[in-house]
């Protein structure tokens, strides 16, 4: 890892690390960043006083001056750059996310592909920054509406994508002429530090100034600092339900924006029509991909009465073969929970739902020594429920499968509804009646619908996000960009009247 930290610039990690820069200011206390992977210390951050952070939000004032006067496909050329810088360091940082998560290789680099993606994505973004025209109902007028940058946007992030959320807020809203304040995990601040280093070189090599990107490290006050300042005009904030409520009231209070993108609690209904042979990959990796740490996580299975036990079984088998172990290890299937709190979470979270009635099928184990020492691994676990208990309509931030039997799609549709959040859903069916009531209105709540496919894995293109206690939010493709930007409705009048709307008539 020293050689990774190195080749990323991170240097004096036992200090403190320092960057000399402004843009990231840290005089406060020290923050000391484990991996869940081996329990090793990595490095240690100071974090952002309330002066460092007047710093940095003054840096960012001053910058947004110059970057809003640069023409959008000029910030666009700037970003096609960023992506280049990120190709060329993707395997280190791929390597540091893996280790300060505890996410697989594969999965860490597949993170910086996705910074990679969205920075392609941004750069045709900055020549289609589309406003429409509209015809005015007086003579010799003209009606269009333009879109502008909002100015300081603050953005703050979760662990278990320690990066690439970051990415998808920061590429769209430097296309669209904003400046940018990150406030990463306190749990993953060396790879926000690093990202900061490749992002700052490229600002540096043209001439535009480093308050472009500003970061501050610290934990929920620091965040709560973004979420009262009304010189932050938008706050997108990815995290927990309980975070969201947070910043989305504290943002609400000062009429400022928000964005949330919040926890879910992601179902797949699999109906008698589906095929089994691509049901059962799709379940394992979104149930047990990333340890149960993905907003996308699959934690609720809905299975037809008729092939319930024919599942079931299936899945059980396959989970007494999954390899747990040093997500770095590629032979291994499932890697650490981010800390010892998870932990105690998901031990609590079965505790509690066997209380309810829940049965355990397999799992329900925390593994100890050996390769375990960070204390952070556990067995997936498949329980069985008859109903959505309390503990079933909560996200556990752990790999816990709940499977529930079903007789109709209506029942099943009502099931996979009947939660607080709403962010991704999927179902497994060859019949097309059943996949279109699925779709419709009257079908899933959330914000993404998949049909045979499972609900982990988005791509950039699309809107991602959800409903209910998801938030709301929306980020990344289609046309998320329109949160970053705030809208201008134009009137010009080139003739030699003053005509009123409506035709009102004003004689003087
Ligand atoms: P968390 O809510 O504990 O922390 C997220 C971030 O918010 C951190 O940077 C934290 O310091 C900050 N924070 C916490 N309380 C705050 C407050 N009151 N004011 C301002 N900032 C505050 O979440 P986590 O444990 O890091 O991440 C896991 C959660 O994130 C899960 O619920 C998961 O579903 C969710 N998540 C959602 C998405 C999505 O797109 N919907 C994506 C990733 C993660």
């Amino acid at each position: 890892m020293k050689n990774v930290l190195r080749a990323l610039k991170i240097k004096a990690v036992n200090e403190g690390v320092s960057t000399g820069l402004e843009s990231w200011a840290g005089n406060g206390r020290m923050l000391s960043s484990y991996s869940p992977v081996d329990g090793a210390l990595i490095g240690k951050v100071r974090q952002a006083t309330h002066d460092d952070y007047e710093k940095v939000i003054t840096k960012a004032e001053e910058a947004f001056k110059v970057w809003r006067q640069v023409p959008a496909p000029k910030r666009g050329e700037i970003v096609r750059q960023m992506g280049d810088a990120l190709r060329a360091n993707k395997d280190n940082l791929g390597r540091l996310v893996s280790y300060e998560m505890g996410k697989s290789l594969q999965e860490g680099w597949g993170e910086v592909q996705e910074m990679i993606d969205i920075c392609d994505f941004a750069v045709g973004l900055s020549r289609q920054l589309y406003g429409l025209s509209m015809h005015s109902e007086r003579l010799q007028h003209r009606m269009y509406e333009q879109w502008h940058p909002l100015g300081v946007v603050g953005i703050i992030s979760a662990f278990n994508f320690p990066v690439a959320v970051w990415s998808w807020n920061a590429m769209l809203a430097w296309v669209c002429g904003d400046v940018c304040i990150w406030k990463p995990s306190e749990k993953t601040p060396l790879s926000a530090i690093a990202c900061q280093q490749i992002i700052q070189e490229v600002l540096r090599n043209n001439d535009v100034p480093e308050g472009v990107s500003g970061l501050i490290i610290g934990d929920r006050k620091v965040g709560e600092w973004l979420a009262d300042d009304t010189r932050v005009p938008l706050v997108s904030a990815t995290g927990s339900t309980r975070m969201g409520k947070a910043v989305g009231q504290a943002v609400a209070s000062r009429l400022g924006r928000s964005l949330l993108e919040l926890g879910g609690n992601n179902a797949i209904i699999v109906t008698e029509n589906a095929d089994l042979q691509i049901v059962i990959p799709a379940v394992v990796f979104g149930a047990v991909g990333t340890a149960g740490q993905r907003c996308t996580t699959t934690r609720r299975l809905i299975l037809h009465e008729s092939i319930y036990e024919d599942v079931k079984n299936r899945l059980v088998k396959i989970y007494s073969q999954l390899r747990i172990g040093n997500p770095l290890d590629t032979n291994n299937h499932v890697g650490p929970l981010i800390d010892t709190d998870a932990v105690r979470s998901y031990v609590s979270a079965i505790e509690k739902v066997k209380a309810e009635g829940g049965k355990i099928l397999t799992g329900n184990e925390v593994l100890s020594g050996g390769d375990y020492e960070s204390g952070c691994y556990v067995k997936p676990t498949i329980v069985e429920v008859s109903q959505q208990t309390p503990m079933v309509c909560h996200e556990t931030f752990a790999p816990i499968l709940y499977l529930i039997k079903y007789k109709t799609l209506d029942e099943a549709i009502a099931i996979q509804n009947g939660v607080p959040q709403g962010l991704s859903s999927a179902i497994f069916t060859l019949n097309i009646r059943e996949a279109e009531q699925f779709l419709a209105a009257g079908g899933s709540d959330c914000g993404i619908a998949n049909v045979n496919i499972g609900t982990s894995g988005a791509e950039i293109g699309g809107a991602f996000g959800g409903e209910k206690e998801t938030g709301g939010g929306r980020e990344s493709g289609s046309d998320a960009w329109r949160n970053y930007m705030r809208r201008q409705t134009n009137t010009i009048n080139y003739s030699t009247q003053l005509p009123l709307a409506q035709g009102i008539k004003f004689d003087i």
